[in-house]
């Protein structure tokens, strides 16, 4: 399951949330109930899933 980070452009709390398909249009900030956020790329996690995928996938392709 991705988590992703958010940033809210209301209040400019930053929080992860974990996100699930369909839900990405839901996204309120946790403290002051805005929907205006903004989705941040979250490195940490992306690395994660493309490491899981790629050593069982290809491992060639990621050196
Ligand atoms: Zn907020």
């Amino acid at each position: 399951m991705p988590i992703f980070e958010y940033k809210c452009n209301h209040c400019e709390k930053e929080f992860e949330k974990l996100v699930f398909a369909g839900e990405e249009n839901t996204i309120s900030c946790p403290k002051c109930k805005s929907l205006e956020v903004v989705k941040k790329m979250s490195a940490t996690s992306f690395m994660g899933a493309s490491m899981g995928k790629c050593t069982t996938s290809s491992p060639k392709g990621f050196s």
